[in-house]
């Protein structure tokens, strides 16, 4: 037998109210032709907000890197995918190389080490990271971390001391 949802008869069609209270989509160019909204994270790294996620807690950007070098190893309480869409990279912790149009996927619990190749000029990929990133030393002592909030104070900052505005992030944030 077929189940009949909110007891309404077979062929009827329901009307699906708009939500209230939703917020805006987001729908913007990821690679920005202004230079001043890639937000410095480290020498040569530097990251492009798309969404700050204040609801479940993460973010998705474009992390730009370039030159050959480490981003700090840290672990992840949740899960991150990317998509490699410049370059190419790898985690010393494994063996495996993402290059231009590789899909990643990191388990909640990984920790590792980003590194560029020499060769490598640069490298962008999209990252989806839930939760935040703790970084941690050789001995897996916490050193520090990054959330959706510590990424939203970072761009507001840069934004201002850019001119753009300490607002101009807000586009980014839900
Ligand atoms: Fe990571």
């Amino acid at each position: 037998m077929k189940a009949q949802p909110t007891g309404r008869a077979e062929g009827d069609s329901a009307a699906i109210p708009p939500a209230l209270g939703i917020r805006p989509e987001i729908a913007v160019r990821a690679i920005p032709a202004d230079e001043r909204i890639w937000v410095p994270q480290a020498d040569d790294v530097w990251f492009r907000p798309l969404l700050l996620n204040t609801v479940t807690g993460g973010w998705c950007n474009l992390l730009r890197v370039r030159r050959s070098g480490v981003l700090s190893r840290h672990r992840h309480p949740m899960i991150v995918v990317g998509y490699v869409i410049r370059g190419r990279w790898k985690y010393l912790e494994h063996d495996w190389i993402a290059d231009e149009g590789s899909f990643v996927f990191e388990p909640p619990g990984e920790v590792h080490t980003l590194t560029v190749p020499a060769d490598c000029a640069e490298m962008i990929t999209f990252f989806n990271i839930a939760g935040a990133m703790i970084y941690v030393d050789d001995d897996d002592r916490q050193i520090g971390y990054e959330d959706v909030f510590t990424k939203i104070a970072m761009c507001r900052a840069h934004y201002r001391d850019v001119g753009l505005g300490s607002d101009y992030v807000d586009q980014f944030i839900r």
